[in-house]
């Protein structure tokens, strides 16, 4: 029985809009998950999988909410025909691999949702784990270029990070150039190790922290960066903040020792709350909504839908440029924040194109050339 108190749990779920929750426990092979799916109103649901350590059930399902959600809005920013899921897996160890059966577990459990929910990587979790769902369940992404996937997504998040960067840095200082910048990565983890080292070749100068100094220091090694205490990562000086470790790192106390002229970087929810996105833009500094700036990992993953093509994803991955450029603009014109900006543009897009919809497995989406969809890579 899940230990979330009271009516906490359909109390949650019914207050945040959510479609659909499932809750999976085995306790043969030591598997607790819960799959969020937010929306399917633009086509169906995809998140990535997470591992990661949750003190109890609340925990993680108020983590599997909120994240479904962020997912919703970053596919309606990103021109997506899919809606917003996630999956979080209790496990307390995140760098500990797991077994094939749990994994085999959680592949029936994704695939009983008939495709409304579709798997990919996350914190924890590893392009051999979509492998083995897809064993399974064909409802997984971000499984190997080998198998027909898009493979490992972080490359293509981080180039979409930089894409936004520039388009962060031209509205604040009127040149959208990363060259002589100071930037900060915070997590030098699958996608900071990858924008350190895209910043280093545009010639910024780059500083990164990680909470594991031996990663930080490899990266450092690998592109000439300066490794910066963990600590002191998120007020250390600098044009531009690269928040890449988890989420909830921008909170209102935090604002007034921000150094920094933008943040702009891959981690999902890094604002804490409203209070310090109000907070930190009294400050006047630009913070590009985590959900425009990271959504190269999906648009990458949407490429598999109808046959991978790795160009074609980094040149989609552009536009990310672009939209970052209409958010700021929105929200210089309507004097709101960019956050707020983009969750309004966001919102528009699924009342317009979705409003009342829930996706079923066989419905017609656009990604699929109007053919009902009824697996993924053929
Ligand atoms: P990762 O697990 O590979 O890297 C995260 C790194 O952050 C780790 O090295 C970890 O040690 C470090 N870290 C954790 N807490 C820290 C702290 N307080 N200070 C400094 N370092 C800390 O994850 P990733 O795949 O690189 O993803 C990073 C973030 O971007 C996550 O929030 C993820 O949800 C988000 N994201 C990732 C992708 C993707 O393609 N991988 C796509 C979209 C969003």
């Amino acid at each position: 029985m899940p230990t979330v108190r009271g009516n906490t749990a359909t109390r949650l779920i019914a207050s945040g809009g959510h479609e659909q929750v499932l809750f999976v426990g085995d306790g043969d092979v030591g598997l607790r998950a819960i799959i969020a799916i937010h929306s399917t109103a633009l086509g169906p649901s995809l998140g990535g999988v997470r591992f990661w350590h949750y003190d109890d059930d609340e925990a993680a399902l108020r983590d599997a909410l909120r994240l479904s959600e962020a997912m919703t809005y970053k596919a309606a920013m990103a021109g997506l025909h899919q809606g917003g899921g996630k999956a979080v897996v209790l496990w307390d160890e995140p760098d500990r691999s797991r077994a094939p059966e749990l994994l085999h577990a959680l592949g029936r459990a994704i695939d009983g949702l008939g495709g409304r929910y579709l798997a990919a990587e996350d914190v924890g979790a590893t392009t051999t784990d979509m492998d083995t769902l897809a064993e399974v369940t064909p409802w997984v992404t971000g499984v190997s270029e080998s198998l027909g996937g898009s493979g490992d997504p972080s490359p293509v998040t981080a180039f979409g990070v930089l894409c936004a960067m520039r388009a962060a840095l031209h509205a604040q200082f009127g040149k959208s150039d990363v060259r002589g910048r100071r930037v900060m990565v915070q997590g030098a983890g699958h996608v900071g190790a990858h924008l350190a080292r895209l910043l280093a070749e545009e010639g910024a100068e780059v500083f990164v922290a990680d909470r594991d100094p031996a990663r930080a220091t490899r990266v450092a090694a690998d592109t000439g960066a300066t490794v910066i205490d963990a600590e002191h990562a998120l007020t250390t000086w600098c044009d531009v903040l690269a928040p890449c470790a988890l989420g909830g790192v921008l909170t209102e106390e935090l604002a007034p020792s921000l150094r920094c002229r933008v943040i702009v970087g891959a981690a999902n929810n890094q604002l804490a709350d409203r209070a310090a996105d109000v907070a930190i833009a009294r400050r006047g500094i630009l913070v590009v909504p985590d959900f425009v700036a990271s959504a190269g990992g999906i648009v990458n993953i949407a490429q598999e839908f109808t046959g991978y093509d790795r160009d074609r994803a980094y040149a989609e991955t552009a536009r990310i440029e672009d939209t970052t450029a209409r958010v700021l603009e929105w929200a210089r014109h309507d004097g709101v924040t960019p956050n707020q900006a983009a969750l309004a543009m966001a919102r528009r897009r699924i009342e317009e194109e979705g409003r009342g919809r829930r996706w079923r497995s066989g419905d017609p989406a656009a990604w699929t050339a109007g053919r009902p969809l009824t697996r993924l890579r053929g």
